[in-house]
């Protein structure tokens, strides 16, 4: 037991060290990960609540690492973010999602929206508007079929100048989403200013949704808040018939979640476009 300090120090150093090296590693690879195709993009059905019909797709990228396998965004995204790869990479995003939107549209399949989730580090890039016109121009895509997706964090954080840049987005034609709302510092007064089309009420509420009755009464505040602010009002993370039906009895707009689809290949995602558009 005299030892037992230092051993525990010594077992410690190592495993930081192991964790650094591992870090290290990826942000490494994940430096040749758009070069070398790694990356890819999967998309997750938005359904119209009064309609039940496909009113869109997310896109959500993964990397299908060569000896990790697939990995998902919540481990390379921040890695992305701090070291600044994600402009790169955000590019790549934005590009993907609008090939492949042209390739629906060119195999007739039904058009829907597909949004793209863009990160703070993104919004800051004084080239963003030229990456967007450039995919958009690139793949002649309709720009009312591009849909942005930010967190409130992101909006607050940049103050006036998010706003100016988000201004110059739409004027491109493309339309924006706070995404994860509720989970911010949401305040009316700048949910007001931000020229935003819809508000993605954030998972953790849904999932609560019938344990917790605050949370019904906060959902259907927040989807007449919307309303009343002109916006449109998505529920993501929906997992359960329940949680389906009572957002549909609320008004809310469009639904996401396991309950209707996880998020597919693109190809797999197709069938919801030959059977489930209106
Ligand atoms: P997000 O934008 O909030 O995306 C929704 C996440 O919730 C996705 O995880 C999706 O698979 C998951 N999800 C959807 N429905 C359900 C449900 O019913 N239950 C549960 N438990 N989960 C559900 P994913 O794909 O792992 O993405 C995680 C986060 O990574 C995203 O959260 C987004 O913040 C970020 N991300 C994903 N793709 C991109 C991207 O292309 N660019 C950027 N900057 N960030 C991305
Ligand atoms: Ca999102
Ligand atoms: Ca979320
Ligand atoms: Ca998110």
């Amino acid at each position: 037991a005299k030892n037992s300090g230092r051993d525990n120090l010594q077992f410690f150093t190592a495993e930081l060290n192991e964790r650094v090296t591992q870090r290290l590693q990826l942000e490494n690879d994940l430096r040749h990960a758009v070069a070398r195709g790694e990356l890819l993009l999967h998309y997750q059905p938005r359904i119209d609540a009064a309609t039940l019909t496909l009113a869109g797709v997310e896109s959500l990228v993964r990397w299908q690492h060569p000896t990790r396998g697939l990995i998902g965004p919540a481990e390379f995204i921040p890695i992305a973010e701090e070291s600044g790869l994600i402009v790169d990479i955000g590019a790549w995003i934005i590009d993907e999602a609008c090939r492949q939107h042209a390739q629906w549209r060119e195999r007739g399949l039904g058009m829907v929206p597909v949004s793209i989730n863009l990160s703070a580090v993104q919004l800051r890039d004084n080239g963003l508007c030229d990456t967007l016109r450039g995919a958009l121009k690139r793949h002649a895509i309709d720009a009312a079929q591009i849909e942005l997706e930010l967190t409130e964090s992101v909006l607050m954080d940049n103050g006036d100048a998010a706003i100016a840049r988000l201004n110059a987005i739409k004027a491109l034609g493309v339309s924006l989403s706070i995404d994860d709302f509720g989970t911010g510092y949401s305040s009316l007064n700048y949910l007001y200013r931000f020229p935003v089309d819809k508000l993605k009420i954030d998972r953790s509420f849904i999932q609560n949704m019938a344990a917790a009755p605050q949370n019904l009464a906060l959902i259907h505040a927040i989807i007449g808040l919307g309303h009343t602010l002109g916006r449109q009002v998505v529920a993501e993370g929906v997992s359960q018939e329940s949680e389906a039906r009572m957002l549909r009895e609320y008004g809310c707009d469009e639904l996401q979640g396991f309950h209707f689809s996880r998020p597919l290949p693109a190809q797999e995602v197709e069938g919801w476009m030959r059977d489930r558009c209106a």
